[in-house]
Protein backbone atom coordinates (compact mmCIF):
# COMPACT_ATOMS: atom_id res chain seq x y z
CA UNK A 1 0.00 0.00 0.00
CA UNK A 2 1.28 3.67 -0.83
CA UNK A 3 0.82 6.46 1.54
CA UNK A 4 0.31 10.01 0.68
CA UNK A 5 0.81 13.25 2.58
CA UNK A 6 -1.99 15.76 1.56
CA UNK A 7 0.18 18.52 -0.50
CA UNK A 8 -0.77 21.21 2.62
CA UNK A 9 -1.34 19.42 6.07
CA UNK A 10 -0.76 20.36 9.85
CA UNK A 11 0.45 23.21 11.58
CA UNK A 12 -1.03 26.76 11.05
CA UNK A 13 0.78 29.86 11.44
CA UNK A 14 -1.19 30.35 14.11
CA UNK A 15 -0.52 27.40 16.03
CA UNK A 16 3.43 27.43 15.04
CA UNK A 17 3.61 30.95 16.43
CA UNK A 18 1.86 30.27 19.71
CA UNK A 19 4.51 27.35 20.02
CA UNK A 20 7.10 29.29 19.65
CA UNK A 21 5.94 32.27 22.12
CA UNK A 22 5.48 29.41 24.62
CA UNK A 23 8.96 27.51 24.30
CA UNK A 24 10.52 30.58 25.27
CA UNK A 25 8.80 30.91 28.84
CA UNK A 26 9.39 27.96 30.70
CA UNK A 27 7.79 27.02 33.90
CA UNK A 28 4.77 28.77 32.89
CA UNK A 29 1.21 27.64 32.80
CA UNK A 30 -1.91 28.14 29.66
CA UNK A 31 -5.14 29.23 31.06
CA UNK A 32 -7.20 26.36 28.88
CA UNK A 33 -5.15 24.05 26.61
CA UNK A 34 -2.59 25.84 24.65
CA UNK A 35 -4.02 24.51 21.10
CA UNK A 36 -6.25 21.54 20.79
CA UNK A 37 -3.82 18.93 20.71
CA UNK A 38 -3.07 16.79 24.10
CA UNK A 39 0.09 15.15 23.21
CA UNK A 40 2.04 18.47 22.03
CA UNK A 41 0.94 19.83 25.51
CA UNK A 42 2.53 16.88 27.12
CA UNK A 43 5.28 17.51 25.01
CA UNK A 44 5.61 21.17 26.45
CA UNK A 45 4.68 20.17 29.90
CA UNK A 46 8.02 17.32 29.45
CA UNK A 47 10.51 19.77 27.75
CA UNK A 48 9.18 23.32 29.05
CA UNK A 49 7.38 22.23 32.70
CA UNK A 50 4.56 24.55 30.55
CA UNK A 51 1.51 23.53 32.78
CA UNK A 52 -1.87 23.52 31.88
CA UNK A 53 -4.68 25.24 34.23
CA UNK A 54 -8.05 25.24 33.53
CA UNK A 55 -9.84 26.68 35.82
CA UNK A 56 -8.96 30.49 36.66
CA UNK A 57 -9.15 30.01 40.38
CA UNK A 58 -6.49 27.62 40.08
CA UNK A 59 -4.23 30.40 38.77
CA UNK A 60 -2.60 32.51 41.82
CA UNK A 61 -0.60 35.81 41.75
CA UNK A 62 2.60 36.55 40.14
CA UNK A 63 2.66 33.70 37.64
CA UNK A 64 3.72 33.67 33.82
CA UNK A 65 0.53 33.05 31.74
CA UNK A 66 0.15 32.24 28.47
CA UNK A 67 -2.99 33.02 27.05
CA UNK A 68 -3.76 30.24 24.24
CA UNK A 69 -4.33 30.02 20.23
CA UNK A 70 -8.10 30.52 20.58
CA UNK A 71 -7.91 33.70 23.00
CA UNK A 72 -9.93 34.12 26.35
CA UNK A 73 -12.72 36.25 27.45
CA UNK A 74 -12.10 40.01 28.17
CA UNK A 75 -13.48 39.85 31.87
CA UNK A 76 -10.80 36.54 32.32
CA UNK A 77 -7.92 38.41 31.25
CA UNK A 78 -8.57 41.15 33.38
CA UNK A 79 -8.64 38.94 36.28
CA UNK A 80 -5.22 37.78 35.33
CA UNK A 81 -3.95 41.20 34.84
CA UNK A 82 -5.18 42.25 38.42
CA UNK A 83 -3.36 39.30 39.81
CA UNK A 84 -0.43 40.38 38.80
CA UNK A 85 0.48 37.49 36.34
CA UNK A 86 2.62 37.91 33.82
CA UNK A 87 0.50 37.55 30.69
CA UNK A 88 2.19 36.56 27.55
CA UNK A 89 -0.42 36.51 24.77
CA UNK A 90 -0.48 33.80 22.11
CA UNK A 91 -3.89 34.30 20.80
CA UNK A 92 -3.40 33.89 16.89
CA UNK A 93 -3.93 37.14 15.05
CA UNK A 94 -6.63 36.40 13.36
CA UNK A 95 -8.85 35.46 16.42
CA UNK A 96 -7.46 39.09 17.81
CA UNK A 97 -8.90 40.51 14.42
CA UNK A 98 -12.66 39.47 15.33
CA UNK A 99 -12.11 40.50 18.54
CA UNK A 100 -10.96 43.95 18.19
CA UNK A 101 -13.90 44.25 15.40
CA UNK A 102 -16.78 43.09 17.75
CA UNK A 103 -15.47 45.42 20.26
CA UNK A 104 -15.23 48.58 17.72
CA UNK A 105 -18.64 48.06 16.18
CA UNK A 106 -20.33 47.19 19.41
CA UNK A 107 -19.03 50.52 20.54
CA UNK A 108 -20.46 52.11 17.54
CA UNK A 109 -23.50 50.82 18.92
CA UNK A 110 -24.32 47.84 15.65
CA UNK A 111 -26.06 44.85 16.81
CA UNK A 112 -23.25 42.26 16.86
CA UNK A 113 -23.90 38.53 14.94
CA UNK A 114 -21.34 35.98 15.09
CA UNK A 115 -21.23 33.13 12.58
CA UNK A 116 -20.02 30.36 15.05
CA UNK A 117 -20.49 27.69 17.61
CA UNK A 118 -21.09 29.06 21.41
CA UNK A 119 -19.32 26.80 23.46
CA UNK A 120 -16.11 27.04 21.26
CA UNK A 121 -13.59 28.72 22.97
CA UNK A 122 -12.64 31.41 20.36
CA UNK A 123 -15.98 32.44 19.93
CA UNK A 124 -16.36 32.42 23.77
CA UNK A 125 -13.61 34.87 23.82
CA UNK A 126 -14.35 37.32 20.64
CA UNK A 127 -18.16 37.38 21.92
CA UNK A 128 -17.05 38.51 25.28
CA UNK A 129 -15.99 41.65 23.50
CA UNK A 130 -19.53 43.39 23.03
CA UNK A 131 -20.17 46.33 24.93
CA UNK A 132 -23.39 44.96 25.30
CA UNK A 133 -24.14 41.23 25.68
CA UNK A 134 -27.15 41.46 25.37
CA UNK A 135 -26.80 43.23 22.00
CA UNK A 136 -24.69 40.00 20.58
CA UNK A 137 -26.11 37.13 19.04
CA UNK A 138 -24.29 33.83 17.96
CA UNK A 139 -25.76 32.08 14.97
CA UNK A 140 -25.19 28.95 13.48
CA UNK A 141 -27.95 29.08 10.79
CA UNK A 142 -29.68 31.62 9.04
CA UNK A 143 -33.25 30.22 10.27
CA UNK A 144 -31.60 31.48 13.63
CA UNK A 145 -31.84 35.05 12.70
CA UNK A 146 -35.67 35.40 12.08
CA UNK A 147 -36.23 34.97 16.32
CA UNK A 148 -33.39 38.10 17.03
CA UNK A 149 -34.12 41.54 17.95
CA UNK A 150 -31.72 43.12 16.06
CA UNK A 151 -31.17 46.68 15.54
CA UNK A 152 -30.90 47.84 12.08
CA UNK A 153 -27.65 48.41 11.56
CA UNK A 154 -25.79 44.83 11.95
CA UNK A 155 -21.96 44.00 11.88
CA UNK A 156 -20.97 40.14 11.13
CA UNK A 157 -18.06 38.24 12.14
CA UNK A 158 -17.47 34.61 11.69
CA UNK A 159 -15.72 32.03 13.65
CA UNK A 160 -12.27 31.84 12.32
CA UNK A 161 -13.08 27.53 10.97
CA UNK A 162 -15.93 28.30 9.34
CA UNK A 163 -16.74 27.85 5.78
CA UNK A 164 -17.51 30.53 3.55
CA UNK A 165 -19.89 29.05 1.71
CA UNK A 166 -22.20 28.35 4.91
CA UNK A 167 -20.92 32.79 6.35
CA UNK A 168 -22.41 33.65 3.07
CA UNK A 169 -25.82 32.38 3.52
CA UNK A 170 -26.08 34.32 6.68
CA UNK A 171 -24.38 37.34 4.84
CA UNK A 172 -27.05 37.07 2.13
CA UNK A 173 -29.95 36.94 4.86
CA UNK A 174 -29.19 39.75 6.64
CA UNK A 175 -28.83 41.96 3.85
CA UNK A 176 -32.60 41.06 2.86
CA UNK A 177 -33.72 42.34 5.94
CA UNK A 178 -31.31 44.54 7.76
CA UNK A 179 -30.74 48.06 6.88
CA UNK A 180 -27.13 48.32 6.99
CA UNK A 181 -24.77 45.00 6.93
CA UNK A 182 -21.15 45.50 7.71
CA UNK A 183 -19.31 41.95 7.01
CA UNK A 184 -15.58 41.11 8.03
CA UNK A 185 -14.75 38.03 6.57
CA UNK A 186 -12.96 36.76 9.58
CA UNK A 187 -12.30 33.11 7.90
CA UNK A 188 -9.05 31.93 8.56
CA UNK A 189 -7.25 30.68 4.79
CA UNK A 190 -5.18 28.41 7.06
CA UNK A 191 -8.04 26.01 7.12
CA UNK A 192 -8.92 25.75 3.68
CA UNK A 193 -5.58 25.04 2.39
CA UNK A 194 -4.97 21.92 4.21
CA UNK A 195 -9.45 21.73 3.77
CA UNK A 196 -8.45 21.51 -0.32
CA UNK A 197 -5.30 19.49 -0.22
CA UNK A 198 -7.50 17.01 1.73
CA UNK A 199 -10.46 17.43 -0.72
CA UNK A 200 -8.40 16.42 -3.13
CA UNK A 201 -6.38 13.57 -1.91
CA UNK A 202 -9.87 11.87 -0.47
CA UNK A 203 -10.52 11.35 -4.22
CA UNK A 204 -7.95 9.36 -4.96
CA UNK A 205 -7.85 7.66 -1.74
CA UNK A 206 -8.85 4.10 -0.20
CA UNK A 207 -8.39 5.05 3.40
CA UNK A 208 -7.74 8.45 4.49
CA UNK A 209 -6.57 8.85 7.91
CA UNK A 210 -6.97 12.39 9.17
CA UNK A 211 -5.10 12.98 12.52
CA UNK A 212 -5.82 16.25 15.31
CA UNK A 213 -7.64 15.99 18.16
CA UNK A 214 -10.93 15.00 18.56
CA UNK A 215 -12.44 18.33 19.99
CA UNK A 216 -10.30 20.38 17.64
CA UNK A 217 -12.98 21.96 15.17
CA UNK A 218 -10.34 22.08 11.86
CA UNK A 219 -9.75 18.38 12.53
CA UNK A 220 -13.06 17.35 12.48
CA UNK A 221 -13.88 19.50 9.59
CA UNK A 222 -11.07 17.45 7.63
CA UNK A 223 -12.68 14.27 8.48
CA UNK A 224 -16.07 15.13 7.18
CA UNK A 225 -14.32 16.56 4.19
CA UNK A 226 -12.50 13.16 3.50
CA UNK A 227 -15.34 11.29 4.33
CA UNK A 228 -17.15 12.71 1.20
CA UNK A 229 -15.30 11.05 -1.28
CA UNK A 230 -13.69 8.42 0.96
CA UNK A 231 -16.03 6.47 2.68
CA UNK A 232 -13.23 5.02 4.62
CA UNK A 233 -11.84 7.88 6.58
CA UNK A 234 -10.65 7.94 10.16
CA UNK A 235 -10.28 10.33 12.63
CA UNK A 236 -6.97 9.65 15.15
CA UNK A 237 -5.46 11.32 17.63
CA UNK A 238 -2.15 9.32 17.47
CA UNK A 239 -0.83 6.35 16.13
CA UNK A 240 -2.46 4.24 18.98
CA UNK A 241 -5.95 3.87 17.51
CA UNK A 242 -4.28 2.44 14.46
CA UNK A 243 -6.62 -0.35 13.48
CA UNK A 244 -5.33 -3.25 11.31
CA UNK A 245 -8.54 -4.22 9.47
CA UNK A 246 -8.67 -0.83 8.17
CA UNK A 247 -5.64 -1.30 6.03
CA UNK A 248 -6.72 -4.54 4.39
CA UNK A 249 -7.41 -4.79 0.69
CA UNK A 250 -6.07 -0.76 0.25
CA UNK A 251 -3.60 0.80 -2.21
CA UNK A 252 -3.49 4.32 -1.43
CA UNK A 253 -3.59 5.43 1.90
CA UNK A 254 -3.79 9.28 2.20
CA UNK A 255 -3.01 11.50 5.72
CA UNK A 256 -3.76 14.86 6.37
CA UNK A 257 -3.75 16.41 9.75
CA UNK A 258 -5.36 19.42 11.55
CA UNK A 259 -3.94 22.40 12.50
CA UNK A 260 -3.07 21.66 15.71
CA UNK A 261 -0.83 18.46 14.76
CA UNK A 262 3.04 18.21 15.35
CA UNK A 263 4.39 16.52 12.47
CA UNK A 264 5.77 14.74 15.16
CA UNK A 265 2.85 12.70 15.79
CA UNK A 266 2.03 12.51 11.82
CA UNK A 267 5.22 11.15 11.38
CA UNK A 268 4.84 8.55 13.93
CA UNK A 269 1.46 7.15 12.57
CA UNK A 270 3.16 6.99 8.79
CA UNK A 271 5.77 4.49 10.96
CA UNK A 272 3.23 2.65 12.23
CA UNK A 273 1.08 2.41 9.19
CA UNK A 274 4.36 1.27 7.74
CA UNK A 275 4.54 -1.24 10.71
CA UNK A 276 0.98 -2.75 10.22
CA UNK A 277 1.97 -3.53 6.25
CA UNK A 278 4.70 -5.21 6.78
S1 LIG B 1 -6.38 28.06 11.89
FE1 LIG B 1 -6.05 30.21 11.36
S2 LIG B 1 -7.08 31.33 13.02
FE2 LIG B 1 -6.79 29.27 13.76
S3 LIG B 1 -4.87 29.33 14.85
FE3 LIG B 1 -4.42 28.69 12.75
S4 LIG B 1 -3.86 30.59 11.65
FE4 LIG B 1 -4.93 31.15 13.56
Amino acid sequence: MKIELASSYGFCYGVKRAIEIAEKHENSFTYGPLIHNKDEINRLKDSFNIGLVEKIEEIKNDNTVVIRTHGIPKDELAVLKKQKNRIINATCPYVTTPQNIVEKMSNEEYSIVIFGDKNHPEIKGVVSYAKKQNDVFIVLDKEELKELPLKSKVALVSQTTKKPEDFLKIVNALILTQKEVRVFNTICNATFENQDAAAELAKKADIMIIIGGKHSSNTKMLHSISQKDCPDSYLIENESELKKEWFENKRLCGISAGASTPDWIVQNVINSIQEIER
